[in-house]
């Protein structure tokens, strides 16, 4: 086990939540699915404004998402694969202060919470909610590079290239998990990622 560095200063990692550490968009695709009696599958989400996929407005699509997240559905969410390795040589590492960085809105501080706890443990040190998925006229919103410059984060993990792009043109690595909606060119300063078992050597590699 790695101990604090003599100087006590932790170097930070920001995590994204869904689809970096668990998976969201497949277990969503099931709960649309039954409540639609549609057919939809997770490869088809070759966007990331997935209500093109539904064939629906995103309005509808962030009701949706917004039941799902109170629903039974949300709490059987799988962890990524490889995420449970990860994490735990993370908890190992005191010298590293482990955040997670969402888009999701603050109100979901309780369900995110938990579904990570229900994971992962008491790994995360600190929960950033940029309010933007589904945010209201009160919520004040973050970008995640506002975020992880305030934070210092040396490394961000994030499936979402618009914030890849963003994160990484503040200076900040950022490790791009595979899926079928960042597929293409990535921007530099980002590198992509098969999963998180390559996240976790690069992290043991450069962290
Ligand atoms: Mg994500």
């Amino acid at each position: 086990m790695q101990t604090l560095p003599v100087n006590g200063v932790r170097k930070v990692i920001a995590f994204d939540c869904d689809d970096s550490l668990v998976e969201f968009n497949r277990k969503l695709v099931e709960f649309y699915n039954r409540r639609h009696g549609t057919h939809f599958e997770w490869e088809q989400m070759t966007t990331y404004e997935i209500h093109l996929v539904y064939q629906c407005t995103e309005e509808y699509l962030t009701e949706v998402v917004w039941e799902f997240y109170h629903s039974d559905d949300h709490a059987a969410m799988e962890a990524m694969e490889g995420a449970m390795e990860l994490m735990a040589y993370l908890a190992t590492r005191q010298d590293v202060e482990k955040h997670v960085v969402t888009s999701r809105v603050e109100e979901l501080h309780t369900v995110t919470t938990g579904l990570l706890h229900g994971h992962f443990g008491e790994v995360f040190e600190k929960y950033h909610f940029a309010n933007h998925y589904g945010a209201k006229p009160e919520h004040v919103q973050r970008t995640k590079a506002e975020i992880c410059l305030e934070i210092g984060a040396v490394v961000l993990i994030d499936d979402a290239l618009h914030h890849a792009r963003a994160v990484a043109a503040a200076g900040i690595t950022v490790l791009l998990p595979d899926r079928p909606w960042n597929q293409g060119e990535i921007p530099s300063g980002v590198i992509r990622m098969r999963d998180l078992h390559e996240v976790c050597i690069w992290v043991k590699e450069n962290v």
